[in-house]
């Protein structure tokens, strides 16, 4: 199989070649979209990320180029238009669990900086500022904790704030028996909004869950709640975020996603001018954390990734069932 990989990092070349398994792959470093879909010509298949483009427009070309089989190398697949794959008879992959772990851990070290401003102290110090003013963070232990959202990042996550010592209450309308069982309550959506000290959001990006945190649902929070998002940007309605943290209600903001992310993360803009106003104001913040989307960022996570993806290549080529392709719901 020839696969045409884009978006890729030098840390992607590293784990593929390192797990590679008779593929060939051809890395390029161009986000996947209409200009860039001619890239493909010649490849049996391509393997993409959380921000290239899968609609309709580029599938289409896609495979008018030959290709027959797309490897997501992330296992969410919000970005893939699911019905035109269908119709043009493209096999969809993904990587359903690399890592639950590294993002549900990423959202614990979101929360503990925010709260404990240990990203201020280590600049401080090295400045020779040895003073705790503004410094002051909140027990962790028995704050109520909501998690949007319990598969396996968000129940990973709750069994870590559970192990901390937080009361923690999750709305999922599946319910986790073994959460359950664990004291983790089930609760409405407006009651998790209306209980939490810290709410962390682990439900994907669909059509229902777009902006699931706007105006509407910060009115119904505690005054300065902690909002953590390792999912995926859209489910904040990111000026209305803006809104809260001006208002108070927001007290902290710790995001690994970004509503507008695809023109920003994954790049290094250090000298360029950022024209998305509304990360420059986030940014301004002084209780606002920002990664770039570096949750699945791990040794173990990328190994796994590459294994999958490899595997999931493989296993087209050779015809045979493999439960991670991505197949369109009725
Ligand atoms: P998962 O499918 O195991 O779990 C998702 C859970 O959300 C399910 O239990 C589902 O019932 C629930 N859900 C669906 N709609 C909901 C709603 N409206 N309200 C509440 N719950 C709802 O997925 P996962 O592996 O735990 O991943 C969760 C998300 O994390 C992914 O969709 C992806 O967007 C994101 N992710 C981010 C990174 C990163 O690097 N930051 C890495 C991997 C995944």
């Amino acid at each position: 199989m020839k696969i045409a990989v884009f978006s890729s990092k030098s840390y992607d070349k590293e784990s593929f070649e390192s797990h590679n398994n008779g593929v060939q792959f051809k890395f390029y470093e161009a986000n996947l979209n209409l200009d860039t879909v001619k890239l493909a010509a010649g490849f049996d298949g391509i393997c993409a990320f959380v921000n290239d483009h899968l609609d309709a427009d580029v599938l289409e070309k896609l495979v008018a180029n030959g290709i027959k089989m797309v490897a997501l190398r992330c296992a969410g697949f919000n970005n893939v238009d699911l019905a035109a794959a269908d119709r043009l008879g493209l096999k969809i992959y993904r990587v359903p669990a690399y890592s639950p772990q590294a993002v549900a851990e990423h959202a614990l070290a979101l929360i503990l900086t925010l709260n404990r401003k240990t990203h201020k102290a280590f600049n401080r110090v090295r400045e020779g500022n040895f003073s705790l003013e503004r410094l002051s963070g909140f027990d962790i232990y028995n704050k109520t904790v909501g998690v949007v959202g319990t598969g396996k990042i968000g129940g990973i996550f709750a069994k870590m704030m559970k192990g901390i010592g937080c009361e923690v209450i999750a709305y999922d309308a599946y319910p986790n028996d073994e959460l359950k069982k664990a004291g983790i309550e089930y609760v409405s959506f407006e009651k998790l909004l209306n209980k939490s000290d810290i709410i962390s959001l682990h439900c994907p990006l669909t059509p229902e869950t777009n902006h699931l945190i706007n105006a509407k649902s910060f009115a119904q929070m505690n005054d300065g709640v902690m909002l953590i998002n390792t999912s995926r940007g859209a489910l904040i309605d990111t000026k209305d975020a803006i809104e809260a943290l001006k208002s108070g209600r927001l007290g902290y903001l710790g995001i690994d996603v970004y509503e507008q992310e695809e023109q920003l993360f994954f790049r290094d803009l250090s000298e360029s001018i950022i024209a998305d106003d509304m990360i420059t104001r986030l940014i301004s913040f002084p209780n606002v954390l920002i990664t770039a989307h570096q949750g699945f960022f791990t040794n173990e996570a990328l190994s796994q990734i590459a294994v999958t993806t490899i595997k999931n290549i493989n296993d087209f080529a050779a015809g045979v069932e493999n439960n991670n392709e991505v197949v369109l719901q009725n």
